[in-house]
């Protein structure tokens, strides 16, 4: 790429700040999993590169899955009508399992997740999700790690996209151009 992208607006956390936050994180859920194996569920595709992270900054065996949703609504809004395009591998029977989200807006896409994945009998289940943007959340959530609270608007970058794009940047950037369609 040549020059600034003239899509992308201020930083909104950078490389260094993810970085801290997330070993934070691991260090946090290394001790609270200290007498089980966590399996952490991971929701495709924003999750891949916190979730990458993440799993190295705790220090205990994990196990790994992955499911990819779709929420059916526009580019840049979930509805809460949520379909399963890859399910777990999994059974979560009797298992700690722990959800790592990239980011909660409405909270609707992760409201699904957690009466989808409990129904499945998991001996625990909580969430690691690692930006939470301020506002409404229309569901009480119950997240049990959050990385960072952030404004209310479009971020791109460390797994987030616009069209797949972005998802590459080691930091998260405010989005300014156009909604793709
Ligand atoms: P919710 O159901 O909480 O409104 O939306 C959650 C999903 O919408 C996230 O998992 C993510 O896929 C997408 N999303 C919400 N806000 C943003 C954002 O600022 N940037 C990007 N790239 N995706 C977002």
């Amino acid at each position: 790429m040549d020059g600034p992208d003239p899509n992308l607006g201020k930083v909104v956390l950078a490389e260094d700040a993810l970085q801290e936050r997330v070993r934070e994180l691991g260090k946090e859920i290394s001790a609270d999993y200290s007498d089980r194996a966590p399996l952490l569920v991971g929701v495709l595709k924003g999750s891949f590169m916190f979730m990458s992270d993440l799993s190295r900054a705790i220090e205990r065996p994990v196990e790994f899955d992955f499911m990819a949703v779709s929420s059916y609504g526009s580019a840049t809004r979930t509805s809460g009508v949520v379909r399963i395009l890859k399910d777990l591998d999994l059974d979560l029977t009797e298992r700690d399992v722990l959800v790592v989200e990239d980011i909660v807006d409405s909270g609707l896409t992760l409201q699904y997740l957690r009466r989808n994945l409990a129904a499945r009998g998991p001996r625990s289940l909580e969430v690691c999700a690692l930006l939470v943007k301020e506002g409404l959340q229309k569901a009480d959530l119950d997240l049990r790690y959050v990385g960072f609270h952030i404004p209310p608007e479009f971020v791109v970058g460390y797994g987030l996209d616009v069209g797949e794009r972005y998802r590459n940047l080691p930091a998260v950037y405010e989005y300014t151009g156009p909604s793709p369609t």
